[in-house]
């Protein structure tokens, strides 16, 4: 590709709005534009990562066996129904008429559509098992979208979805997703990790996801040093915590509305220290639902997620946004699984936070003087606490260390919460109707090309690993303009490394060396030749790697070239 005729728009200037490096990098080097709040356009040079990276998911699903399909991105609103899912998704699901006044949704997943077609056309055992895999786009209107593409609200999921027979058939399947994804994440040369995850409301089914190690990772890792144990926080386990503590909250006092009943009677408090740095206060309501929680420390969101405890019912489901409020690095506003149709408000007046009101709802349902060295000081008798830094791992194998991660991909085992619920049965051998097991397999494409800038990239830009860079050999003639010679090495060397099927960038826009340099850099460009008039008289060229300190010289040939 000469670059003459591939326009880049690259930039110096960070952009102000880009938090992580991965989004300020993709910006400046022109890989990606912003349309609309989490909406990116994938630009030429940067589609072409994005393409490589999907080729890669591909060739690996494909060797292991699963069938590519595509499947429409408007779904009908009536088998989000048959799965009780229409009601259960919420905000982040993009729900349409169309003119007939008929419901749909921009699919946020494929589960329901995969069912459906599944029953059209699988009747016996015989057909099982199989594997239908997608490499498609999604939207889910994210609550906080951000980083760029690595949370946006459109963005590209390989999602695939096996049907079994048998529960044991579904593990051996899951066990070979899982083998494929060890190849995809490592011939992104991405440092990654697999770990448990939590697996939600779907019940007791096995899942795994695939985090790409980096200190701007939303998701909190527990990894045993010297062992195999690593677990999501949010679904790592809880261990003893030893003797039971004292009783706290005494001194709090209750302000409440009258006529508004539901939250009342606050009962309880306890605090549940999360990696040993977020504080909870927790506030129960009489008849034992979680009312509120109030929060303080240097926390994530999924730590949050993550408070599991005997006395809290089940993970923690968060209010809006707009009830967050950040007073001293506090963030509060979370509700559990209760009959308070408001979210929860705790209010840190300016400057008390010794003693501030925690609230149960927006309507003055309040604890005042609630003080966290006093009140949140230990938990009620609480026996279990969540697992933390340094902790033996729970199968005693290791110390826990904490890393943050980024989720680039989700395998799971479903079970036959799907199919159930949406009437898929073939007939077994017998003749016998059987409800199939069901697993699924997610990867975020547009996400990965982010991840793996966040974990390769120094301070002049993306370094990109062969396998996923645009081209993946720059080609940069120094004075070519006044040089047949250069002209001319230049021209061959590009023809033939492009013969050779080589993904190579010659720089012919006339640029000065710094500049053409510096796009280089940018941009990724793994492997760097320089010809000028000064080493060709030496029948050389100047190489250097990416990563290289130094440039070295080598061969002026196109063979020399191959052998980096
Ligand atoms: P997250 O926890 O980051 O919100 P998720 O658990 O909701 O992700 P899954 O439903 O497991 O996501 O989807 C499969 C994959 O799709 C994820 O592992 C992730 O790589 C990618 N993905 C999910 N949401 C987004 C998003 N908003 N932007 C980009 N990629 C995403
Ligand atoms: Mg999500
Ligand atoms: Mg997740
Ligand atoms: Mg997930």
């Amino acid at each position: 590709m000469r670059l003459s005729k591939f326009p880049l728009s690259t930039t110096k200037e960070t952009p102000a709005d880009a938090q992580v490096v991965s989004h300020q990098l993709m910006l400046r080097a022109g890989y990606i534009r912003q349309l609309g709040s989490g909406l990116y356009s994938w630009m030429p040079i940067g589609l072409r990562t994005l393409t490589r990276i999907a080729a890669i998911v591909r060739e690996e699903m494909n060797r292991a066996g699963a069938l590519e399909v595509l499947m429409p991105s408007v779904q009908p609103a009536e088998l989000w129904q048959e799965s009780g899912r229409w009601d259960k998704m919420g905000a982040e699901m993009l729900r349409f008429k169309d003119r007939h006044q008929n419901d749909f949704c921009y699919g946020p997943t494929h589960e329901e559509v995969i069912c459906h077609h599944f029953r059209q056309d699988f009747r016996s055992y015989r057909q099982l098992p199989v594997n239908f895999y997608q490499v498609q786009t999604k939207f889910r209107d994210e609550r906080r979208p951000r980083f760029g593409v690595m949370r946006s609200r459109e963005f590209l999921m390989k999602d695939a979805y096996s049907f079994h027979m048998t529960a044991d058939d579904l593990h051996r399947e899951y066990l070979n997703m899982r083998d494929a994804y060890v190849r995809i994440f490592t011939r992104l040369g991405a440092n990654f990790r697999p770990v448990k995850a939590d697996s939600g409301n779907i019940g007791g089914a096995l899942s795994e996801e695939f985090h790409i190690l980096a200190g701007s990772g939303e998701d909190l890792l527990a990894v045993a040093e010297g062992g195999t144990y690593a677990a999501n926080v949010e679904a790592a386990e809880t261990l003893p915590s030893g003797k039971p503590r004292a009783a706290a909250g005494a001194a709090m006092t209750k302000v409440s509305t009258p006529g508004q009943k539901t939250c009342e009677q606050v009962s309880k408090f306890l605090e549940v220290s999360l990696s040993g740095k977020v504080k909870l206060l927790v506030v129960k309501g009489a008849e034992g639902g979680l009312i509120g929680i109030a929060l303080r420390g240097d926390h994530q969101l999924n730590e949050i997620k993550a408070a599991k405890h005997p006395k809290i019912a089940s993970p923690l489901t968060m209010a809006a946004p707009e009830d967050v409020l950040k007073v001293f690095g506090c963030e509060v506003g979370y509700l559990g699984p209760v009959a308070c149709p408001i979210p929860v408000i705790a209010d840190f007046a300016a400057a008390e936070v010794a003693d501030f009101v925690c609230g149960a709802n927006e309507n003055d349902h309040h604890l005042s003087g609630v003080n966290w060295e006093r009140d949140c000081a230990e938990p009620e008798t609480a026996d279990l606490r969540m697992i933390a830094e340094g902790d033996v791992s729970p199968d005693g194998i290791g110390t826990i260390k904490f890393y943050r991660g980024i989720e680039g991909g989700h395998i799971f085992q479903l079970g036959t919460k799907y199919t159930r619920a949406m009437g898929v049965t073939v007939l077994d051998a017998d003749g016998q109707a059987v409800v199939p097991e069901m697993g699924c397999y997610g990867i975020g494409v547009t996400r990965l090309a982010a991840a793996v800038i966040e974990q390769s990239h120094d301070a002049s830009g993306i370094i990109w690993p062969d396998a996923i860079a645009p081209f993946r050999v720059i080609i940069c003639p120094i004075g070519s303009d006044k040089s047949p010679a250069v002209k001319d090495a230049a021209d061959k060397l590009h023809d033939e490394l492009a013969a050779a099927g080589i993904d190579v960038a010659l720089d012919d826009r006339g640029n000065r060396p710094g500049s053409m340099f510096a796009d280089a850099e940018l941009i990724g460009i793994p492997h760097r030749i320089v010809i000028g008039d000064k080493s060709l008289a030496t029948q050389q060229f100047e190489y250097k790697h990416r990563r290289a300190e130094k440039a070295e010289m080598i061969a002026a040939t196109t063979a020399a070239v191959l052998e980096r």
